[in-house]
């Protein structure tokens, strides 16, 4: 039953997730007008508005002007649904619980805006840092503040030495966004979704080259990669950090 109920939530968090995607590096409200399509400016019929339903309804195509609608949104929409249902069914609807949905909701939206458009939005990462220290006082008190904090530094702080010595291998947006998990996760939770980022961006990296979609000097953002270690590390929490930092013992 929580699954179920986590999958549907999921499915309309995902749905906005993906406007959000849209809109904001659009400069546009999140809320008026409802959703349209973006070559002919139809709104969208209530029905259609349905996650992945509402896709199935137009299969895939504006009703007016025919323009493909992405199947990307579909996607979005079910992925979160997954996503949602794991997390909910495994922990319920608790402290933990929300924090990692707020974390991959924020991750979702960093990552797709970083992927079209190079550029992850400080809207998405600087106040959303204040909600990850807020989210640490119900969880943990001072201490979950306080560790937080110390996350927070020691993520955006790394990256930020990484910007520094690779000049321009990752920006300030992926700082942000890097301090932003680390208010959310603390040290070793940001560390380990910063590893697992390298270690999947390493191997596509090397992939495009190798196929020859990406020449060695090709800027790939990092963001979708931080994202991806991010929601990883969210799920699998428990198997993954004692994998990263085997020393430490739990
Ligand atoms: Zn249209």
């Amino acid at each position: 039953m929580l699954k179920l109920t986590g999958f549907i939530i999921g499915t309309v968090v995902g749905s906005f997730l993906g406007v959000c995607i849209h809109r904001i590096p659009r400069g546009e409200s999140l809320i008026m007008p409802r959703s349209y399509c973006p070559k002919c400016r139809a709104e969208l019929r209530p029905a259609e508005l349905i996650p992945i339903i509402g896709y199935i309804l137009i299969w895939g195509r504006c009703r007016h002007c025919g323009e493909r609608v992405s199947p990307w949104h579909p996607l979005l929409e079910a992925g979160c649904g997954l996503l949602f249902a794991k997390i909910l069914s495994a922990q319920g609807f608790t402290v933990s619980a929300i924090n990692s949905l707020v974390l991959i909701s924020l991750a979702v939206v960093a990552a797709g805006i970083d992927f079209r458009h190079k550029i992850i939005p400080d809207i998405m990462t600087l106040p959303w840092m204040v909600v990850g220290l807020v989210i640490g006082l119900f969880s943990g008190g001072i201490q979950g503040v306080f560790s937080r904090v110390l996350g927070l530094a020691a993520c955006g702080g790394l990256v930020f030495l990484i910007a520094i010595v690779s000049r321009g291998g990752m920006g300030g947006g992926d700082i942000k966004l890097m301090a932003l998990v680390g208010s959310f996760l603390g040290v070793l939770g940001g560390l380990t979704s910063f590893i697992i980022a390298c270690i999947i961006g390493a191997i596509v990296g090397v992939i495009l080259i190798a196929l020859g979609i990406k020449s060695r000097r090709d800027e790939i953002p990092f963001g979708p990669f931080i994202s991806l270690g991010t929601i990883i590390t969210c799920i699998f929490s428990e198997q993954v950090i004692p994998v990263i930092f085997p020393w430490l013992r739990f």
